[in-house]
């Protein structure tokens, strides 16, 4: 058992899609560990929710498959996942059908924190939230939590907001983005405001550019119907990249609280100025010899959609003006990773000479994998032969550096979960950041379509398009590479 971790308040979170892939593959495994991690009280009631016609045992049996499946992961005793079915349960019910909805309310106890997770098809939001009220199972206390996709543009957003405003008050409703629940990001804002060495460099004086990227290795898989209509802007900048940005970007909050951080945030949003589409670049993977391309997958020999997109873009405002930010993100790739990089200017005047070579600091921080921090410093090279100058990482790779206990690390749901019983939305998007992100999103997607743009095909395996190179090489800079 971890002893550091504190027990949340007895709750009743009921998962509506508690039989669906994420429920199955991130929401229960999630929990389950923090079941062993000693974090769920005995008072804790977890009940699947979803038309399937199902029984408690039925649906304990396939928990307990899918914690097998999935990962029960560190720390669990043998008899501990028999421990945690007993707190799990299952009532059959239609979002869109008003059976089940007395039963399931049957089940909920008065005393207890009480959250709706809405593990379903946004298209279902509207019919579960009136039938929450309607039905007298949520309440002003009750929270909800929603899962990306919010919306698939401006609009759509904005009446999905207004839909859930009309049962519940904003700080009821908890927008995941599974991004902000990662540890690497939360020490993000630790390194940014918990030190002074940072700070003082953190702006356009002494930043010459900040990259993003998250690249994955996976194809469109089983989603291509989905992900098409989508697309990699979407997918992941509109949310993911841009919540990554924002921290990156935003000035410290006077406390480190919800809203004095999501106002900060939804500012940087604000700030950005509209990208010029020549500072975009955007890919289809390939087919190769081996596996199908992008358009093979998605079923469309014609589809417009990217999986890659490459994008330059500045925040006017007076930390940042003149520091571009180059995001990036794609399927196929290299490599899995995620990692933002800081790189910061040269320094004003070499002392040892042209021969001591170009040197830039750089600060590195992984998401995914090993998650943890890298900063590049300029040192002599060890030995004879002069003043030679070599950059060499100091590695703050959390594994090492905090050992064993690094195991301890929550994954992203099973952290952001508890942030939802203990009531803290610091972690979750609020409904005017998601629409400003929309905002700023929507004239690039419209732009591509009104022009009938066409991705450029990349390889499987490579980092790219060549587009996206030249997007940073006419700048006389070039991506960090894709690596594991
Ligand atoms: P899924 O596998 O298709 O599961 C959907 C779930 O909703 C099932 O449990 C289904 O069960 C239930 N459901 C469908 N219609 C219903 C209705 N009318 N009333 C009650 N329950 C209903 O989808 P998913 O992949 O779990 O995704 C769920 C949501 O999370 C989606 O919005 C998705 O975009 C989002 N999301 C998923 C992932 C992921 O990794 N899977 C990642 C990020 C976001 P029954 O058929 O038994 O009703």
């Amino acid at each position: 058992m971890v002893s550091r971790v504190i027990p949340v308040d007895p709750f009743d979170l009921v998962i509506f899609g508690g039989t669906g892939d994420l429920a199955r593959r991130k929401i229960l495994p999630g929990l389950f560990r923090r079941f062993c991690s000693g974090q769920m009280p005995d008072g804790a009631q977890i009940i699947g929710a979803a038309r399937s016609d199902m029984d408690d045992a039925g649906f304990r049996a396939m928990v307990g498959e899918a914690i097998r499946e999935f990962g029960g992961g560190r720390h669990c005793e043998d008899g501990t996942l028999d421990a945690f079915l007993e707190h799990i349960g299952y009532v059959t019910v239609d979002a869109r059908g008003d059976g089940g909805w007395h039963d399931l309310k049957a089940r909920l106890r008065d005393d207890k924190v009480r959250a709706f997770y809405f593990s379903v098809g946004p298209g279902l939001f509207g019919d579960l939230a009136e039938r929450l009220r309607g039905f007298g199972l949520a309440d002003d206390e009750s929270r909800v939590v929603v899962e990306k996709p919010f919306g698939k543009d401006l609009a759509t957003a904005k009446a999905l907001n207004a839909t859930l405003a009309q049962h519940f008050d904003e700080t009821q409703i908890y927008r995941i983005d599974h991004y902000l629940g990662k540890e690497t990001v939360q020490n993000l804002m630790a390194v940014r405001f918990g030190n002074v060495l940072f700070e003082p460099l953190w702006n356009a004086q002494y930043v010459d550019h900040i990259q993003i990227t998250v690249a994955e290795t996976v194809d469109v898989g089983g989603r291509g119907g989905y992900y098409d209509k989508s697309g990699a802007m979407r997918d992941m900048v509109q949310n993911h990249l841009m919540q990554l940005l924002c921290l990156i970007a935003m000035e410290p909050p006077a406390r480190f609280e919800p809203d004095a951080v999501r106002d900060e945030k939804l500012k940087v949003i604000r700030a950005l100025d509209p990208v010029d589409y020549h500072h975009i670049a955007r890919g289809q993977y390939d087919a190769d010899e081996h596996q199908p391309g992008y358009r093979e997958h998605v079923g469309d020999p014609r589809s417009k959609t990217e999986s890659f997109v490459a994008l330059k873009c500045h925040i006017s405002n007076w930390r940042w003006a003149g520091t571009p930010f180059y995001l990036r993100t794609g399927k196929k790739l290299r490599a899995r990773t995620s990692e933002i990089a800081v790189v910061f200017k040269d320094a004003p005047h070499s002392i040892f000479g042209a021969d001591a070579g170009h040197h830039r600091n750089v600060l590195a921080i992984r998401l995914q994998p090993n998650e943890g921090m890298t900063l590049d410093v300029t040192i002599k090279e060890p030995g004879p032969g002069g003043m030679r100058l070599v950059d060499v990482p100091l590695d703050m790779s959390f594994a090492e550096a905090l050992g064993p206990e690094v195991e301890e690390v929550p994954d992203a749901y099973e952290r952001l979960i508890m942030d939802v019983i203990r009531g803290n939305q610091t972690l979750f998007m609020r409904g005017d950041e998601v629409e400003a992100a929309w905002a700023w999103t929507d004239p690039i997607i419209e732009g591509w379509q009104k022009r009938g743009e066409v991705p450029k095909p990349y390889d499987a395996g490579s980092s790219g398009p060549e587009d996206a190179l030249m997007l940073m090489h006419r700048d006389g800079r070039k991506w960090r590479e894709i690596k594991a």
